[in-house]
């Protein structure tokens, strides 16, 4: 594998709080509440403390949750923490939700450093955006745009979702069409998953049908482009120059740190999950379950990332002979039937092999 870094040079830290819980939402959060809010910020500082984090971070990604759920007085403090890693910073992303911010909230992630909001438009159809429990409208999202941007963000991202309940193409086609009005930076996109412990599992609600949802997709991969937005990871798409440095480092399957109930991390090998209960992580800040992994399973893994991106896998940072243990025929097999291919020492999805990277990747573990 590549030569790695000393130490990461990514951070994740996680805010575990939002305002409501939207209807298809398996994320780890709790409702806001001035009291557990102040106790966690002090549990994180303690972990904080302990975890002797770089100085040199490149990226920095504040998730959540809901980040811009936190009042303006506990975002200080809670952003304060990290002034000392942004001399050399590349990307600091904060997510919010366009209906808890404010005009004292921009200025307050300006003033610490952050150079890129990460926001949840989902769509442009008010009626969907309640059906799927979000509390904002559209018109929120196209203020808080006016507002970022007003305040001197130039790099802004949204999340799309698509595959909702009741939604058509022809919504679909008009929410890719508003989100380009709003000129972002930066598009993600998410199919609806109806999982089991959420509001829509609950209720037994279905997704759409299998075809309409790999329709939608192909709508968006020929809508963005035409544009301006590149693909260049299965779900994300950007203006050139604009692609998520710190999500890369995911695909790039590099090491970061984890922060915060409900985050995980990844450090020399071992890969480590925080508490995603917020009374277990108040109780012991510094508690993780931690696996360390096998070569095999590092190989996997940095496959399994890798080949979310457009440009594929660098094959000269892997060993030929864990290749050729872990996969056998498996790669040359994918090849025959369309699905990967190599270019020089790239390998690759194809078009028809991206869509269903799942079902190569459990060919690839077979
Ligand atoms: S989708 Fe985001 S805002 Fe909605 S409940 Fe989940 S974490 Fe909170």
């Amino acid at each position: 594998m590549m030569t790695k870094n000393k130490h990461p040079l990514s951070l994740y830290v996680h805010v575990p709080f939002c305002n409501h819980i939207c209807f298809y939402c398996d994320f780890s959060h709790v409702l806001t509440n001035p009291k557990t809010i102040q106790d966690w910020l002090s549990a994180l500082k303690r972990e904080y403390e302990e975890k002797k984090i770089a100085h040199d971070l490149k990226t920095i990604y504040i998730g959540g949750g809901t980040p811009s759920a936190l009042d303006v007085d506990t975002l200080e403090a809670f952003l304060s923490l990290f002034d000392s890693h942004i001399k050399e910073i590349e990307e600091y992303t904060i997510e919010v939700n366009p209906e808890s911010i404010t005009k004292e909230k921009v200025e307050c992630f300006l003033r610490h450093g952050i150079n890129r909001i990460s926001m949840g438009m989902q769509t442009s159809n008010d009626a969907l955006l309640k059906e799927i429990g979000r509390t904002h409208t559209f018109e929120q999202t196209k203020q808080a745009m006016r507002l970022l941007k007003e305040v001197g963000f130039t790099n802004i991202s949204l999340d799309l979702m698509y595959s909702l309940p009741k939604q058509t193409m022809e919504d679909l086609v008009a929410s890719v069409h508003e989100a380009i009005k709003l000129e972002p930076t930066h598009i993600s996109i998410y199919s609806l998953t109806i999982e089991e412990n959420t509001v829509f599992g609950k209720k037994g609600v279905k997704p759409l049908e299998e075809d309409l949802e790999a329709d939608m997709y192909f709508k968006i991969l020929e809508l963005l482009p035409q544009y301006g937005y590149q693909q260049y990871e299965i779900s994300n798409f950007s203006l050139p120059g604009y692609e998520s440095k710190h999500n890369l480092c995911y695909w790039n399957y590099e090491d970061f740190y984890g922060l915060g109930c409900g985050a995980s991390g990844k450090e020399n090998n071992i890969r480590y999950d925080k508490p995603s209960v917020l009374n277990a992580y108040l109780k012991n800040p510094l508690a993780c379950t931690s696996i360390e992994e096998s070569k095999e399973e590092q190989t996997f893994n940095a496959f399994m990332m890798g080949l979310r991106k457009k440009e594929g896998i660098y094959l000269p940072s892997f060993e030929q002979t864990d290749i050729q243990s872990l996969f056998g025929e498996r790669i040359n097999d994918l090849i025959h039937e369309g699905l990967l291919e190599r270019n020089q020492d790239y390998l690759r999805c194809t078009k028809e092999g991206l869509p269903i990277l799942n079902t190569i990747l459990v060919r690839l573990l077979d």
